[in-house]
């Protein structure tokens, strides 16, 4: 199961959160609207014990760090983001390269 990425946006102040919190850490508000976060493009790309990371910045402004479903993209990169559940439980953040770039 996945689905596009989404954060929670402030509805008082338009903060927009990741990693999701409780509480808006600009005005303390606890109302929040999901938004459509699901492109972005690649800060930086790293591998960690053999799983390729990246640090990319979504369409919804916050830097969200996703696994990248191929190995040889850079920096600039743009990339489709989505949720899914993750092997042996919890959800993560995959960050799968657009075609074309
Ligand atoms: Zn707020």
């Amino acid at each position: 199961m996945s689905e596009p990425f989404a954060v929670p946006v402030c509805i008082a102040c338009g903060a927009a959160l990741w990693p999701p919190r409780p509480v808006c850490p600009r005005c303390g508000a606890t109302e929040f609207e999901q938004r459509d976060a699901r492109g972005g493009i690649i800060e930086e790309a790293t591998c960690h014990d053999g799983v390729a990371l990246a640090s990319v910045r979504c369409s919804a402004g916050p830097v969200v760090i996703a696994r990248l479903a191929a190995g040889d993209v850079r920096a600039g990169a743009a990339v489709e983001l989505r949720r899914e559940d993750a092997p042996g439980g919890g959800r993560r953040v995959l960050a799968i390269p657009r075609a074309g770039g």
